[in-house]
């Protein structure tokens, strides 16, 4: 941002120099010329209306009375803002001109994207691996949650995918009114790195299973027989 500079403070005049008429307007700001049979009051092109101009400049500031300056300043996010959302900070702009009133800062953001929490618009996603057993069988998981740890239930014969929503456990509305939910995706983990003992368990537990504690598996095998009978 640009400030007024501190070694003219802001006038653009050489420090112990004074600001002087303007030669061509003579301090008015406007300079009369004739069009024809009229004569045209027009801002003065060399001080631009301002009556006088600096004799020796500023070195500092090339007697334009501001500078470049960078600066850091504390900025308070409020809750719900997503990638571009505009903040205006007032007054931290460039400085106005010759003691004019500064303008303002406008900061545009923009949301780093999260190791497991996504963001969609208020809600929050977030993939939770589960191991087959507690799919098959049920049980209670430990989620986690902008807000902290929870504990979810998970009910027998959860199906890979499924998504479960926490009420309220969101992003707050950037207007105030409520909170996003968050959606728990669970995904199943097929097992790996069986060793030989947990692989017998596993082919012993397919021996006593029946087709039907598969049923997705039975009605696809059932359409694909359809689809070749034809
Ligand atoms: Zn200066
Ligand atoms: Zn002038």
């Amino acid at each position: 941002r640009q400030i007024v500079c501190d070694a003219c403070s802001g006038s653009g005049a050489k420090p112990g120099t004074k600001k002087i008429d303007c030669p061509t307007c003579h301090g008015r700001g406007q300079v009369l010329y004739s069009a024809g049979f009229v004569n045209v009051s027009q801002t003065c092109p060399k001080c631009r209306g301002e009556g006088s101009t600096i004799k020796s400049p500023c070195s500092k500031c090339d007697g334009a009375g501001k500078v470049r300056s960078t600066q850091k300043i504390e900025v308070t996010v409020p809750a719900g803002v997503d990638t571009g959302s505009r903040l205006r900070v007032q007054g931290e702009g460039d400085t106005g001109t010759r003691g004019g009133p500064s303008g303002d800062l406008y900061i545009y953001i923009n949301v780093k994207e999260h190791p497991i929490f996504q963001r969609h618009g208020y809600d929050i996603i977030c993939e939770v691996p589960i191991s087959f057993p507690l799919a098959t069988l049920g049980g209670e998981i430990e989620v986690p949650t902008l807000t902290g740890n929870v504990m979810m239930r998970i009910p027998e014969g959860t199906q890979s995918g499924r998504v479960f929503r926490l009420g309220s456990k969101g992003v707050k509305n950037l207007r105030g009114y409520g909170t996003g939910d968050q959606l728990v995706k669970v995904i199943m983990e097929t097992p790996t790195h069986l060793t030989s003992e947990q692989k017998k368990f596993l082919k012993e537990f397919e021996r006593v299973c029946s087709p039907s504690v598969n049923p997705i598996s039975q009605s696809f095998m059932d359409k694909v027989k359809k689809i070749f009978k034809k």
